[in-house]
């Protein structure tokens, strides 16, 4: 029998999956790629995002030579039938990522949709477990626990290494007083080639001819393109930088955006590496003595939990998650947040990480929770179009990672679905966790008047406006208490109404 061609996607690069076991496809399959221009023109997507997502396909073309038909086309439909011509070959193609382009692949006529690769646990695994452990929600932690028994991830005799399956209590430093930066080493970043210039040029022809518009700053490429690229970042993150990744995991500096994470998002999003081999990697350093336990729990936890946990939640929770809005927020996006305009903005916070993201198309974790994704909860913006911001404007973000991390993570707009409480606070978390505030023009501790601090204002007022939801939540039920002790509450809410049109 002839191998039948194999359509491999723009996220589906690593060698992973092509590789004919576990379920993959056929041996020596000719491979199809398609760069379809009305992607760009769906959305306005970050630059460097367009760019990285380009480079990294014509790389993979590149690498797979006289093997590959890589058609620039349109759409995927007229790609295809280019690929496959007349005969309309027979194709396989591994289980895309998201909900839209799954329902399209279903529709095709001799197409084979094969196995998900790329992740830890497969979803029949996932469904398993969700069925014994969904009667009072399904929650990270329990999800993570059994993934590590299930994969013998850090476990020493069916318990976990070390004693503690949580080492989060050691994860939480402030960054250390008076640094600017981290004492670590760099990370990897890569050169660009000729084929970066390609890309480069093709963006520029296409936005002059107003084919497609962008937002964010071209700059040099920031993240791997290829496997080669990603092992480089891999092992550079794993010698010289996981050792310290997990107490200043939380911790902000203006000047020092990365710290001591690992930039690898945007490789495991594209398929460049796989999961399994970063935290094999990460707990082998542990046990040879090159990064100590709270560091590589740290990190197996975000990619065997957080991620894992995302992407089955993603197909766990069906299409409708994506128009929840549990909070009733339906305020429009402002433009100076469409627009990336970190200029226009004087919180010193929130102008800082919108200028990281208007130069990188990234931010780490806790500036995307608790600037970004807190400012748009306490100032009640719709949900849906909060989502799509962040998938257009950061490296990383696709369909099945962005609905559960906006919609439930980060804007409580399924009520508790994925999380156990809104993740949002006032100005002294961000003030205890970074050197953020200490030039503002406003006052962590201050809740009205000129200097209010905008997160310290909104974080009462999102309460008062949610009292009857979060008063009745174990977790909130304190905080919501607080209130009550405010003697200036009507003074705060009328300030948090006066300034809610204005830029923070
Ligand atoms: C509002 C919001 C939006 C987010 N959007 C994305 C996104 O579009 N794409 C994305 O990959 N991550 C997203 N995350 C998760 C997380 O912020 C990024 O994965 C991380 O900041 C990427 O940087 P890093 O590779 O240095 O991560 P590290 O801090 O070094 O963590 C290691 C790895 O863990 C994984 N990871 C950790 N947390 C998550 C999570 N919640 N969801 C998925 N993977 C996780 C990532 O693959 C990451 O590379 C989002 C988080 C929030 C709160
Ligand atoms: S004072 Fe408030 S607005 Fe200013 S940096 Fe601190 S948290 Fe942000």
């Amino acid at each position: 029998m002839t191998a039948r061609p194999h359509w491999l996607f723009g996220d589906q690069l690593g060698p992973h999956f092509l590789d004919p076991r576990h379920g993959g496809p056929d041996p020596q399959a000719p491979v199809v790629m398609i760069e379809a221009r009305s992607v760009l023109r769906r959305r306005r997507f970050h630059r460097a995002k367009a760019h990285l997502v380009l480079s990294a396909m014509r790389h993979r073309a590149a690498e797979l030579g006289d093997r590959v038909r890589y058609v620039r086309a349109e759409t995927y439909t007229e790609g295809l039938e280019r690929a496959r011509g007349r005969r309309r070959d027979a194709l396989t193609v591994c289980h895309p990522t998201s909900r839209a382009a799954l329902e399209f692949v279903r529709t095709l006529d001799g197409v084979e949709v094969l196995a998900a690769k790329g992740f830890l646990v497969p979803h029949e695994e996932f469904a398993r477990w969700a069925g014994r452990h969904g009667g009072r929600g399904l929650r990270q932690e329990g999800f993570y626990r059994w993934v590590r028994e299930l994969r013998g991830l850090l476990m020493d005799d069916g318990e976990p290494a070390g004693g503690r399956w949580n080492l989060d209590r050691d994860n939480r430093e402030p960054p250390p007083r008076g640094a600017t930066t981290l004492d670590i080493e760099d990370p990897w970043r890569p050169s660009e080639d000729a084929i970066d210039d390609e890309v480069r040029h093709d963006l520029d022809r296409w936005e002059r001819a107003g084919e497609v518009s962008f937002v964010g700053r071209d700059g040099p490429r920031l993240f791997p393109a290829t496997r080669r690229e990603a092992l480089a970042a891999l092992r550079r993150f794993i010698a010289h930088r996981l050792a310290d990744f997990g107490r200043y995991e939380d911790a902000m500096l203006a000047a020092d955006p990365v710290l001591s994470h690992s930039l690898l998002s945007a490789p495991l999003n594209l398929g460049l590496l796989d999961p399994a081999e970063c935290v094999r990697r990460a707990e082998r350093a542990w046990r040879e003595g090159a990064a100590p336990l709270n560091s590589v729990e740290g990190f197996v936890r975000q990619i065997a939990g957080w991620r894992e946990y995302v992407w089955q939640l993603y197909w766990h929770f069906g299409e409708d998650y994506r128009s929840r809005n549990a909070l009733e927020h339906h305020a429009p996006l402002p433009d100076w947040f469409l627009d990336l305009d970190a200029e226009a903005v004087t919180a010193r916070c929130l102008s800082t990480v919108l200028a990281q993201v208007r130069d990188t198309g990234w931010t780490h974790h806790i500036p995307r929770l608790m600037v970004l994704g807190s400012r748009a909860l306490q100032d009640g913006w719709d949900p849906a179009a909060v989502t799509d911001w962040f998938h257009r404007c950061f490296v990383d973000g696709y369909d099945w990672v962005m609905l559960p991390n906006v919609v439930g993570m980060s804007q409580y707009a399924d009520g508790g679905l994925m999380t156990s409480k809104p993740y949002t606070s006032g100005g002294a978390y961000i003030n205890k966790m970074s050197d953020l505030c200490g030039p503002c023009a406003y006052r962590p501790a201050e809740r009205t008047g000129e200097r209010a601090c905008p997160y310290t204002t909104g974080y009462w007022a999102f309460l008062h406006r949610n009292r009857a939801r979060l008063g009745g939540n174990p977790r909130t039920a304190q905080a919501v208490r607080g209130l009550d002790r405010l003697t200036d509450l009507p003074d705060l809410l009328a300030h948090a109404d006066r300034r809610k049109d204005a830029a923070p």
